[in-house]
């Protein structure tokens, strides 16, 4: 592999994670807050951590990267590939209750819609389709291995048939209320719906969570020390916000039918994202902002 391949390989996961911190192969020891290269530091200089973000570091020795450190942080357990199981179970629970309720709203799971070729709709296949009240919506279960382009195509396709969307990530199991780091299309979730994320688990049946993605802080623990002068140094003994890793706050459990609108949305480019939600239809609930 090339060397600017591999470098290419540490630019695209920096942009997962949201944050370019270690791209130069620096982080910084935990304790002693001295700056550490990959390319010559060992495992015992550790911990480390991102200088830019505070998350925990990792020194990374890979056949398909250069030396590099990376951001250690926990992940929401998404269903991996693979698993169509849950994600059946997911799609069905939620189609069976909807059918229930609104038995003339038509609702299909994996139902095709051909595409229109003088309007330039692409053909589609939503997860879950139907009518509430008359307003088309569909919901869509995120399989991890979406991109953010595929996810602005759809939602712009169905915005053109007027289709409100709601997009949904399964997960394995609950939630639970430690901070972790939300991926690049959970953010990317988290901007379109105003600042809130619906995830679904199998002990939910049909209905959702919808998380908001809170300030995490982490305590930098005093120290001092001497440089490599001979100069007496010290820092710590605050606290910082972090940039990537979010305390997650529960909204009340929702039923589809009940606690969300059709509602129109424009064009928005979110802070500290570079990708843009499209105007479109969405199926978005009605808690206030952030319920706080
Ligand atoms: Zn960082």
């Amino acid at each position: 592999m090339r060397f600017d391949e591999k470098e290419e390989k540490i630019v695209r996961q920096a942009e997962e994670v949201g944050c370019f911190g270690l791209v130069g192969g620096m982080a910084k020891n935990l304790r002693t807050h001295t700056k550490y290269y990959a390319s010559s530091a060992s495992k015992s200089d550790g911990p480390f951590y991102c200088e830019e973000c505070y998350s925990d570091a990792v020194l990374r020795r890979c056949i398909d990267k250069k030396d590099h450190f990376a951001h250690k942080t926990p992940l929401s357990p998404v269903i991996p590939k693979g698993e169509s199981d849950l994600h059946w179970q997911c799609k069905n629970s939620i189609c069976k209750y909807l059918s229930n309720i609104f038995p003339s709203g038509n609702w299909a799971v994996e139902r095709p819609i051909e595409k229109n070729k003088e309007k330039g709709i692409p053909d589609l296949r939503p997860d879950v389709s139907g009518r509430i009240n008359g307003y088309p919506i569909t919901i869509e279960v995120q399989a991890s291995s979406l991109t953010i382009p595929e996810i602005v195509k759809r939602t712009e396709a169905y915005s053109k048939r007027k289709i409100a969307i709601l997009w949904v990530v399964p997960l394995l199991g609950e939630l639970l209320s430690a901070p972790f780091r939300p991926r690049q299309y959970e953010r990317y979730f988290h901007s379109m719906y105003y600042g809130r994320i619906y995830y679904w688990w199998p002990d939910l049946g049909a209905k959702l969570v919808p998380v908001h993605y809170g300030v995490a802080k982490r305590h930098i623990e005093y120290s001092s020390w001497y440089d490599e002068n001979r100069d007496f140094q010290e820092a710590g003994d605050y606290d910082k916000v972090y940039k990537v890793i979010k305390t997650p706050i529960f909204g009340e459990k929702l039923n589809i039918d009940q606690g969300f609108y059709y509602h129109k949305r424009d064009k928005f480019i979110p802070e500290n994202e570079r990708k843009e939600i499209p105007a479109g239809f969405l199926w978005q609930d009605h808690l206030e902002k952030w319920w706080e």
